[in-house]
């Protein structure tokens, strides 16, 4: 009932202007005996009465014309817009948002605060919904003061996170239900994890460069001091350098590599690759160097053309990984078989192509096989280092499948060799 007499008075009030000039107007004609007084006093009361209930706003008029909704309804529409206002506003805070009321309790969260918060409801007393005392002190110093507060919270339940939590003053209203506090969550866990992984991948980079560098100037050294009128010495520790410079020039080239692979992740790839063609081109290119090691390197192409969308130079990277791979750690003497295949068979819908990589080689054990696609990790680092090796081969055709939508399975047995198979979406006849 106050809601009611207090709307009709604001909107008399929001009205004075014309209502006084009709007033006038009314009296002018009551003076010049033009209009009955008892008519002017009706006349009066209508128009305050239409001023007090005719709804100020446009669609609030639309409404009263239509006749939709009681007069209650129409006074209770302010404050209920605000409210759909407000909550509409923490739903769209992209990461976890709670806001309180004056009393510190929970007055609505969005769909991410239950990520952080699973008994969140509404009316909860902040103080039970974390028990960490950081928190509950910057709510109750925000509601003391206007201040924005951060804090940095140590979650350790359900799993260990570290959060940043902020929280604002909203605007003073005069309903104790309306929002007085609004707390924003980050979670900086996922953040820490790739600082972290960006550190080790520099303290590797660095570690893989520097060993052969000490062996390089630990070379100079003796041959500027007691080899330097050795020439047979001299030959040799020529030789080690020219082969640890070579290991320098590899890894190197495989870190640049990496990186613009990773720079073209998000970038789709725009050519068409025939993989039976691919792989025929990588097998011959290698095929010297099997034959040097006395391996048989064969090669089955698809019985129809396996067409993808994608990079050819980044393809023929792939394959030509996974077959160095096999020939470097297969068998020597041995085999390394090259498939190209459909699966579910050429032109259905969904297709998938693959080019599978066999070697009859000593196998990899289970344990290593879901990392071995993480840059520098390498089952046993001094027979990479042997070979050739840079451990970031398989992490350089990982990022390169990312970007063309394929996937690696690796197969391994110790003591039965291992197949790595990459597969990717077929590209129709029409594509
Ligand atoms: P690397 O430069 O050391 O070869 P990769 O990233 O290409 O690095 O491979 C990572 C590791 O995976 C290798 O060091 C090796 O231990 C293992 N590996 C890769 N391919 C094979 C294979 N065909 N047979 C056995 N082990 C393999």
């Amino acid at each position: 009932m106050n809601a009611i007499w207090q709307g009709a008075r604001r909107r008399v009030a929001a009205r004075w202007m014309p209502l006084a000039a009709a007033t006038l107007v009314l009296l002018a004609l009551v003076i010049l005996q033009q209009l009955d007084a008892t008519a002017a006093l009706i006349s009066v009361g209508a128009l305050f009465t239409i001023a007090a209930f005719w709804p100020l706003d446009t669609a609030g008029l639309i409404e009263a014309l239509s006749g939709s909704g009681s007069s209650v309804a129409r006074a209770k529409r302010g404050p209920d817009l605000d409210r759909k206002g407000w909550r509409a506003v923490v739903d769209a805070i992209p990461t976890s948002a709670v806001a309180l009321d004056a009393a510190g309790s929970v007055v609505h969260y969005n769909r991410l605060a239950c990520d952080f918060f699973p008994k969140i409801r509404n009316g909860l007393p902040m103080s039970q919904l974390s028990r960490n005392p950081d928190l509950i002190g910057a709510v109750d110093r925000a509601l003391a003061t206007d201040e924005r507060i951060d804090v940095e919270l140590i979650e350790r339940v359900p799993v260990e996170r570290r959060v940043s939590a902020s929280v604002s003053q909203l605007a003073h209203s005069p309903s104790p239900s309306s929002p007085r506090l609004l707390i924003t969550f980050r979670d900086l866990t996922e953040q820490d994890r790739l600082a972290q992984m960006r550190a080790d991948f520099i303290a590797n980079a660095s570690h893989e460069l520097r060993t052969p560098l000490a062996s390089l100037r630990a070379f100079v050294e003796t041959l500027q001091g007691p080899a330097r009128d050795d020439p047979a010495a001299r030959e040799r520790f020529l030789g080690v350098m020219a082969s640890q410079a070579e290991r320098m020039t590899r890894l190197i080239d495989d870190l640049l590599s990496l990186s613009r692979v990773e720079m073209r992740v998000h970038l789709s790839p725009r050519g068409i690759v025939e993989l039976n063609e691919t792989a025929a081109y990588v097998c011959q290119s290698l095929e010297p160097v099997a034959e040097g090691l006395g391996i048989s390197l064969t090669l089955q192409r698809d019985k129809t053309p396996a067409r993808i969308r994608g990079d050819r130079e980044e393809i023929v990277q792939v394959i030509q990984n996974l077959i160095q791979n096999a020939i470097k750690y297969g068998r020597e003497g041995g085999r390394v078989d090259v498939r190209v295949g459909h699966e579910p068979p050429y032109a259905s819908a969904g297709a998938r192509v693959w080019v599978s990589v066999s070697d009859d080689g000593p196998g990899i054990a289970p344990v290593h096989l879901p990392r071995l696609t993480e840059r520098f990790y390498r089952v046993n680092v001094t027979s990479s280092r042997e070979k050739g090796g840079t451990g970031l081969g398989l992490a350089i055709v990982k990022h390169i499948l990312n970007r063309h939508r394929g996937e690696i399975k690796i197969d391994s047995k110790l003591g039965a060799g291992s197949v790595f198979t990459v597969s990717f979406d077929e590209l129709g006849a029409n594509g």
